[in-house]
């Protein structure tokens, strides 16, 4: 049986050294084990600037079961995990972060949990954020809230990319080859039996993340577009909303100016001003949501490839 293990690296000279050795303490605890379970570590070069690709290429030159592949420049993890399960060819395919955020200690128990037969994917779900900024925490619930209420799969908080999954699952999820990836949504979407292991936040070993704050709120807004259009129906019922204040406005007016005898009426400027601005605001606001849409349509309407290799090892 044969194990992928895949990992994502984007400047990461620092971790790297320090996870490859964890991979290979798993590796050896497991095949003493179990002598029939074999591994494969799946680097991929997600376009570093830094040591990352000589370093992956000595680990390949010592040790046959290190493949690799290096994108031409930096495509984002979400690619660079989806080029890692299509070249994992193994049972099992796990995913996990260079930077040691993703314990390797794990993995065993993670395969034990799959060779029981009673899950499909176990993923990991950190049940702590400490160490991360309080705002940034906060957001990030909000954000879970949301899109939880929107979507129709559930997106669990805390979830982390790291999974040891069935080949049946990696194959559904290379089948949904769209161009703009939300993992978390993806992972969800394709079901399956999972089992959640917690652990508590662990900080980086070294380098820093590739994360800020608004780079996680575009992530945030990708994710909801990319898995709900109910962001498109607030138009719809802001649209019936104000049709309907509107023409009870109008009846009231046009009872009391004929009730009143009052044909003329000329105040209501201010009033006036608000409505016209208030209204045209969420138009804009409409047309910039239908904007974040068509913009994906033509982006995916490209179908350009998810990313491009430069060096890959040979199998
Ligand atoms: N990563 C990547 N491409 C990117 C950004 C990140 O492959 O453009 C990798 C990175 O090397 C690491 C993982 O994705 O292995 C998670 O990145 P990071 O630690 O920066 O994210 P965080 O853990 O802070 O969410
Ligand atoms: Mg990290």
């Amino acid at each position: 049986m044969l194990i992928s293990l895949i990992v994502p690296c984007y400047n990461e000279e620092g971790s790297l050294p320090i996870l490859y050795e964890a991979l290979c303490d798993v590796r050896k605890a497991e095949s003493e084990t179990d002598p029939d379970k074999c591994f494969e570590f799946i680097f991929v070069n997600d376009g570093s600037r830094d040591k990352t690709a000589s370093i992956i290429k000595e680990f390949a030159a010592n040790d046959k079961s290190v493949k690799y592949v290096f994108f031409s420049r930096n495509f984002g993890k979400e690619a660079a995990m989806y080029a890692g399960m299509q070249k994992a060819k193994g049972d099992y395919i796990a995913i996990l972060d260079a930077d040691m955020q993703d314990p390797p200690s794990l993995i065993p128990q993670m395969i034990k949990d799959l060779d029981s037969g009673e899950y499909d994917i176990v993923a990991a779900r950190r049940v702590t954020r400490e160490g991360e900024p309080k705002i940034r925490s906060w957001f990030a619930r909000r954000f879970y809230k949301l899109i939880n209420r929107m979507c129709d799969v559930e997106i669990a908080d805390g979830a982390r990319d790291f999974r040891l999954m069935k080949r049946e699952v990696v194959d559904a999820i290379l089948s949904l080859n769209e161009r703009q990836r939300f993992s978390k949504g993806i992972f969800a979407w394709v079901g399956f039996r999972t089992k959640w292991v917690e652990h508590v936040n662990v900080e980086r070993v070294a380098g820093e993340t590739k994360w800020s704050f608004w780079k996680l709120f575009r992530y945030a807004i990708d994710g909801i577009v990319a898995f709900t259009t109910a962001p498109l129906r607030i138009a719809t019922y802001a649209g019936f909303f104000f049709a309907f204040a509107g023409f009870v406005y109008m009846l009231y007016y046009f009872i009391r100016a004929i009730i009143e005898q009052i044909w003329d009426h000329v105040a209501g400027y201010p009033s006036l001003l608000c409505f016209i601005l208030f209204l045209g605001g969420l138009i804009l606001m409409a047309l910039g949501l239908i904007g974040e849409y068509i913009g994906r349509i033509y982006i995916e309407s490209k179908a350009r490839p998810i990313y491009i290799t430069s060096e890959e090892s040979k199998d």
